[in-house]
Order: structure tokens, then sequence, then C-alpha cells
């Protein structure tokens, strides 16, 4: 259901010529963005189909990551607006892997098995995964975005780290930047299957970027806006040196798993859902630990371990 009175009380008209339409979420932050600027709007929410798009006078929409509160809302919002999406090259095949494929739960729960997870953290993944797919509607043959493409006047940055293919649309100092940086929430920085192998390496060079960059501002997915981009890089980089230290103290001479490291650095009271993040999370330390010379991965396609170099 959609109306002119709903669109009034959800778009908030901010600085720099920005609306932002806040959306529920019933997990995590509780919330996501999405903004309308210039014409382009960025980013759909989970797809609850609570949106009011009807009323977007949007003449394109573009796609920060393929999560699922980003994405999950496409197709209604372009079949709403008429407008064309637009998305990341590696996204989009990432996107397609994950929500467009009937055993990507399966897979996934394979790859968690051969890291030490347990079963039942790995079936409760594949019955939520099932049932959460099918909320999933993202938009079928995106115009493709890479590094230096140009959409509706924004610069397209390739901002790897929290997802593979994280984008983010830069325009007079202005930075929509999805969940590459978020002012109070730590993003995460997961190792998944059929992905890039050293997400953590990928978002601290991310991180530099931006400090480089400066830019003015930054419209997170969550949260309010950033106004020291540079600082808030730092702190997070600054953040994961400590977690990589945390990383290297759980290693020993005797081989570990991701979910036995995950366990003292992440705690053993967590639900499976959040096991399985603490798992990836985990995996990125690691992977980029065994890259700078202060862990070793041994394994198979049965189990893999880590060990102190
Ligand atoms: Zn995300």
């Amino acid at each position: 259901m959609s109306s002119a009175g709903s669109i009034e009380q959800t778009f908030v008209q901010l600085a720099d010529g920005i609306q932002r339409l806040t959306l529920p979420l019933p997990t995590g932050p509780k919330h996501v963005h999405c903004y309308l600027a210039h014409g382009t709007l960025f980013d759909t929410g989970l797809g609850l189909g609570d949106a009011p798009w009807d009323s977007v006078d949007a003449e394109r929409i573009a796609i920060t990551h393929f999560h699922p509160d980003h994405v999950g809302g496409a197709q209604s919002a372009a079949e709403a607006t008429a407008a064309p999406v637009f998305q990341g090259g590696l996204d989009y095949a990432q996107c397609e892997r994950v929500w467009g494929s009937d055993d990507w739960p399966e897979r996934m729960a394979a790859w968690f098995v051969r890291h030490g997870v347990p079963a039942d953290v790995t079936e409760d993944l594949i019955v939520q995964g099932h049932a959460f797919a099918s909320f999933i509607r993202y938009a079928i043959d995106p115009d493709l975005l890479y590094e230096g493409s140009e959409v509706g006047g924004w610069q397209v940055l390739e901002l790897p780290g929290h997802a593979d293919g994280h984008l983010g649309f830069l325009r007079d100092g202005v930075l929509v930047g999805g969940d590459h940086l978020l002012r109070r929430i730590t993003p995460a920085v997961g190792l998944y299957p059929e992905s890039r192998p050293d997400p953590l390496g990928d978002y601290l060079a991310s991180l530099e970027r931006t400090i480089e960059l400066a830019p003015r501002v930054v419209y997170p997915g969550h949260g309010e806006p950033i106004d020291d981009a540079p600082n808030r890089a730092r702190e997070l980089i600054e953040h994961h040196r400590i977690r990589l230290d945390d990383h290297a103290a759980a290693l020993a001479a005797e081989p570990r798993t991701a979910y036995e490291i995950s366990l003292d650095v992440f705690g053993r009271e967590l639900t499976p859902t959040q096991r399985r993040f603490a798992v990836a999370e985990t995996l990125s330390h690691l992977e980029r630990l065994v890259r700078e010379g202060r862990a070793a991965r041994f394994g198979d396609d049965n189990l893999v371990s880590y060990t102190s170099p």
C-alpha cells in the first residue's frame, strides 16, 4: 500500500538536495535508508511490500550492493517507477548466484561444514536460507556498472570489502556509500564461498581510498550521515588492526578450525545466525593473517584449519 500521505511521512529532505526514505527491517539495525537525489533512487530496502514506490519520481535506480536489505525491493521499485536499474557487474553476478539459485543454501552450508561448523548451525542455514530467498526480488538484467562508470551525473566507485562488488556513488563531494562506511556500526566483513579471497584486505584498501577521497559527507545505508569520513575510516582500520591481533592470539601450533577460533573471539553464546556471521568474519581475519605471514592454512575439501605460522 502506498499513498502521497505516507510518502510525506517517510521521505525526509536532507542537505545536498537529497531525500531519505527509511524502511523497516525485522532484524539488525531495524531500519535501512534509501536515498533519492538528482533523479536517482539509491537502494530499495528488503522488499516487504510496504515501500511507497508508486509515489517516487525516479529516472533511474542504482544499487550499492546485493545484500537483501538493499536489493530486495529492486524489482518492485522498478515496476512502480518504470525506471531502469543499475547494479555493479560483479555484484549482480553474486546477486544471481545467491538469490537466483535453488541450491545456494546447501552450497554455503557445505562450505561452513568444511570450516568446522556443526550440523545444527548449518541445517538452520538451509531452512532460513530457503525461507528468506523467496522475499528477495532483485531486478533481472540490470544495466551493469564498473569503476569509472557514470550514472545520472554520479561517478561510480568500486569499494569492495563489506561486499565484493560494493559500489559508492560520488557527486560534488557527496558519497552515497551503502554499507561501506557506517557511523556507529562496524560494517560486517566476512569471507563467503565463491567470493573474492581476501575481503578484509579489500576493505582496508577501500578505507584507505576513502581517506584519500575525503568526501565532504557520506550518506550511509544505516544511521546518520557521516561528515568526518576520513576519521571514521581511520577508526575502522584501527578496529580491524586490533581484531587481527585478537585472531592471531587465538592461533596455536595445533590446527584449529575457523569455527573453533570464532568461539574464542566472539564467545560461545550466539544464535545459529550470529554464529555464521561470526565464522565468516573470523575467516576474513584469518585469511588476512595468512597473507601477512601471521597464520598458516591447512586442509582440503573436507576440513580447513589454521595454525600460528
Ligand atoms: Zn550490507
